[in-house]
């Protein structure tokens, strides 16, 4: 990495965020230029040689390397102290990127069973056609970690904290079963960001975001990251994103750039939302459960402070009934948008048993704890009164 790493790497995270990895440009502009190109002139033949030879540094074609994603790269790779990072066409692509940079044909991954869906769909479906197997167990229990692990086992994969009950893991304790069998840990952060939880100071290899929610945080990007070490994201970068070709397209990485100036602001109106929001509902009769590791009573709630600086911006709840008056309290909102996704600005709402989780069966939704009458938002920036007067009139609309 060709900057005044440095110098930077003194910075707070929120400081980072606005101007780590910038470097001066040829005409002063403040805001870094979008390099919309997808190839690079070479100044003779001798020069395209070097280059394609690794003789002389410098840009080639954008599926191997462009200088606006390189500034999110090197952003991203300084707020999560790696070595390295690279950016993705969407958080599928940063996962199944990550996993390809590990796994080959006869290898095993022993994952966590509470995974994003399509993070579960491609270990469970995809991995399999190319000969990878999985096992997905609880990762909150170490025993059952430890019994999945076979000897063709390479990578432990997880989310924390995970969708959506928040359920938060111990990521130490995870690293060093890891260590014990020589196997390399993979965390999707996507939830916390680096601002809010550093998986790689922990002991873990690699990190993996959507960049899709907080970290561009305007809900108009598709986009992922992986960071860690060298030699793993160099193989990532120019093996498997090079002949895969899941990159990023740098106009997604320069808005990327634009939305992370005020990661650090977000994620605090995020996490306070997100805290009074938890207490509102915790308090109220009408609902009988809240996910949210902010909360005294979650199970995650001994990590804050220590693995993970904040809660977060996204929580769960229970109404009191059935699946028809969850489904009747959310079409009553009128502040909060039915939607999946989250980090963004607008608060979005979404009902895990009829939409991200429909795909299970009955018995694997009770299993997952997804029961009829769960809720989950991802509290947005608005005024925290105006998110509370929205359920209270929905509340009052469905009697
Ligand atoms: N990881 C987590 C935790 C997610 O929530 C998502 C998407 O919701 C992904 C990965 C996949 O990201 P993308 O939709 O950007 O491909």
């Amino acid at each position: 990495m060709d900057f005044n790493k440095q110098k930077q790497q003194d910075w707070q995270a929120s400081t980072l965020a606005i101007h780590g990895g910038h470097q001066p440009n040829q005409h002063g502009a403040l805001v870094s230029p979008l390099h919309q190109s997808a190839t690079f002139v070479f100044d003779n033949a001798e020069q395209g040689g070097a280059r394609f030879a690794g003789d002389e540094a410098g840009y080639i074609y954008t599926r191997l390397g462009n200088p606006t994603t390189a500034e999110l790269e090197r952003k991203m790779a300084l707020l999560e102290g790696a070595d390295d990072a690279a950016a993705t066409a969407s958080g599928m692509a940063a996962v199944s990127s990550a996993l390809l940079t590990h796994l080959q044909a006869g290898d095993h991954l022993v994952a966590s069973n509470a995974v994003y869906g399509c993070s579960f769909a491609l270990m469970t479906t995809q991995l399999d056609r190319l000969g990878i197997s999985c096992t997905m167990v609880d990762f909150s229990d170490e025993q059952a970690i430890r019994s999945a692990i076979t000897p063709a086992t390479k990578v432990l994969f997880c989310e924390t904290p995970v969708n959506p009950h928040l359920t938060v893991f111990d990521i130490s304790r995870l690293v060093d079963i890891a260590k014990q069998h020589q196997l390399i840990t993979i965390v999707d952060n996507t939830f916390m960001t680096p601002l809010l939880q550093q998986p790689l100071k922990m002991g873990v290899d690699m990190v993996i975001h959507s960049a899709t929610k907080y970290l561009n945080g305007h809900g108009d990007v598709i986009a992922g990251i992986v960071c860690g070490k060298a030699e793993h994201m160099h193989k990532l970068k120019f093996e498997i994103l090079k002949d895969f070709g899941a990159v990023i397209s740098p106009h997604d990485a320069w808005l990327i750039l634009r939305g992370m100036k005020t990661l650090d602001v977000r994620l605090t109106r995020h996490c306070d939302n997100a805290e009074q929001l938890a207490n509102y509902l915790d308090s109220h009769p009408k609902f009988s459960k809240v996910f949210y590791p902010g909360l005294a009573s979650h199970s995650g709630h001994q990590f804050i402070g220590k693995q993970m600086k904040r809660a977060g911006g996204v929580l769960a709840f229970e109404l009191d009934g059935d699946m028809q008056d969850a489904i009747k309290f959310v079409n009553h909102c009128r502040l909060m948008t039915i939607a999946v996704s989250l980090g963004d600005a607008e608060t979005l709402i979404q009902h895990p048993a009829s939409m991200t989780h429909s795909p299970y069966t009955p018995e694997a939704r009770a299993q997952a704890g997804i029961t009829d009458n769960l809720l989950r938002i991802s509290v947005g920036l608005e005024d925290v009164s105006d998110i509370i007067a929205d359920i209270e009139q929905a509340l009052a609309s469905i009697g």
